[in-house]
């Protein structure tokens, strides 16, 4: 009885789909236009590039930002003539002068202890994986890096909720010749205002998640590198004159609106507001947390192992 009165439903929803009607006709239209769109969502939410956490390569040109991903790329760094760089956006190539930064797909172990130098896919073990984004370091693209770090309202929020980290690259040998500190902190604190503007930017909102940074302070294989203590100690009194000179600009061309100038300037203070040395414990008051750690890519010295697990235990 059961199965008599099923099937005439089915075949009396089946003579009704096939009876031309404006019900039969709206729907099927819907369909036809809808299905693709809903597949669209689908398909692109599932590819992998949308969906992974992010960790962002940032840093001065040169710093050695291409050769460390290169590096937890391919689990070793040979330097050979025809080397060439994965992302050219300022690299010896001539005619690739792309402005996308390069990015790499990279696994650690579920428990975050596995090395860039495992094969995880051999052991078979369960891996996290995240994309490493490599940034253009010169000073003309580094709007690239930090629209990645605020995106703006127009882009969706989900760019940011996947960014992990941010690992600012320092070449340590370079920091203590003549232009080269300056430079370097007015890029960071660039990065480091961004990140802080994110936070202070969603009070009484809920926060996003905290964003660390890592200061790989590169290249320590080289006798004039500076120790990451002293790369540390010498970017925070960098950063503290960087943030004198900027805030002198600010209160120049803030003269007579007072009240408007003092919100602006507290917007553009970084760390904590008024205070008289800088030091990378004020972003705490933001959840931004700063390690400088040293390492580099070439040659001896600690290596990179540190750098990876650093960023191995925040994705
Ligand atoms: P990027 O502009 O930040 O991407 O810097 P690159 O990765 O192109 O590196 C700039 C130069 O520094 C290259 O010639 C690298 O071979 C070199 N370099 C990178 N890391 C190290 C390192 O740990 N030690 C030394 N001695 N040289 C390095």
């Amino acid at each position: 009885m059961i199965k008599m009165s099923t099937l005439e439903t089915i075949k009396s929803f089946i003579e009704a789909s096939l009876t031309p009607s404006p019900t039969v006709f709206i729907l099927g239209f819907a369909i036809v236009l809808l299905l693709p769109i809903f597949l669209h969502y689908v398909l692109h939410s599932a590819t992998p590039y949308n969906t992974l956490p992010s960790v962002l390569l940032v840093g001065p040109s040169g710093a050695g930002k291409t050769a460390l991903l290169t590096l937890f790329e391919r689990g070793s760094f040979s330097q050979s003539p025809s080397e060439t760089k994965i992302t050219t956006t300022l690299g010896p190539a001539p005619t690739h002068t792309s402005q996308t930064p390069a990015s790499v797909e990279l696994a650690v172990s579920a428990d975050g202890t596995s090395s860039y130098r495992d094969d995880l896919d051999a052991s078979g073990s369960v891996a996290k994986k995240f994309l490493l984004i490599d940034t253009p370091g010169h000073a003309k693209l580094r709007g690239h890096a930090l629209s990645r770090i605020t995106p703006s309202a127009a882009s969706s929020g989900s760019l940011q909720s996947k960014l992990k980290a941010v690992v600012f690259v320092v070449d340590a040998a370079a920091l203590s010749d003549g232009d080269a500190l300056p430079a370097t902190a007015g890029y960071l604190y660039d990065v480091l205002l961004a990140l802080q503007k994110r936070m202070s930017r969603s009070k009484g909102s809920k926060a996003p998640p905290s964003i660390p940074v890592l200061i790989a302070a590169n290249k320590l294989d080289l006798f004039t590198a500076l120790p990451a203590a002293l790369v540390k100690s010498n970017l925070e009194a960098e950063l503290g004159r960087v943030r004198r000179t900027r805030s002198q600009g600010l209160l120049d061309s803030s003269v007579g609106t007072d009240d408007i100038g003092a919100g602006e300037e507290a917007d553009d203070w970084l760390g904590e507001y008024g205070s008289e040395k800088f030091s990378f414990k004020q972003l705490l008051e933001f959840d931004i947390e700063v390690d400088v750690v040293g390492g580099n890519v070439i040659g001896d010295g600690p290596g990179a192992d540190k750098w990876w697990k650093w960023i191995a235990e925040r994705v």
